[in-house]
């Protein structure tokens, strides 16, 4: 337990990360496709990604930062936005359930993958707050801008569970 979050129903995406990496190394995958962060994620990456103190897998670059993006169906327009650990802490006694996922991005290479995901929130079932006008409409457009980990989230969370 780190951080103050009380996590639940963790899912590790390690398994698909080295297949992915094991993929690009015998060349059956391409460096563009393994190394496919966009403009969008990598911008998020460098203003709004946590230093970790990890090497890229790929170009073995000290450039990898952590990005949390939440779901649910409860966050209502919030859904799919990026959130600092500290958000997530008081996140947590305000939604019953969102699903945060940690995806990694070298700022050199353009590597990115999903590393885990879990489930934060106190279990009381809310309604989505009500839709108000922030800064962020203005910057995000989910599944259009932001490469989605959003779109395929159904599909990374059978993965983990392999
Ligand atoms: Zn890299």
């Amino acid at each position: 337990m780190s951080s103050g979050l009380n996590r639940r129903d963790e899912i590790d995406y390690s398994l698909d990360r080295r297949a992915t990496l094991q993929a690009l190394f015998r060349g059956a995958a391409s460096a563009a496709e393994a190394c496919d962060a966009d403009p969008y994620l990598k911008r998020a990456a460098k203003h709004h990604g946590e230093q970790t103190k990890r090497d890229c897998p790929v170009c073995r670059k000290r450039e990898i930062r952590e990005l949390r993006y939440v779901f649910g169906d409860q966050l209502g327009q919030y859904s799919g936005r990026i959130k600092s650990i500290s958000e997530l802490i008081e996140m947590q006694s305000q939604y019953g359930e969102f699903r945060v996922y940690t995806v990694e991005v070298c700022l050199e290479c353009d590597w990115n993958h999903i590393i885990y995901s879990f489930l934060l929130g106190d279990g009381k079932t809310r309604k989505p707050p009500r839709k108000v006008h922030t800064l962020e409409d203005d910057d995000i457009q989910p599944g259009n801008k932001v490469k989605s980990w959003h779109i395929h989230e159904g599909i990374l969370r059978e993965q983990g569970r392999r």
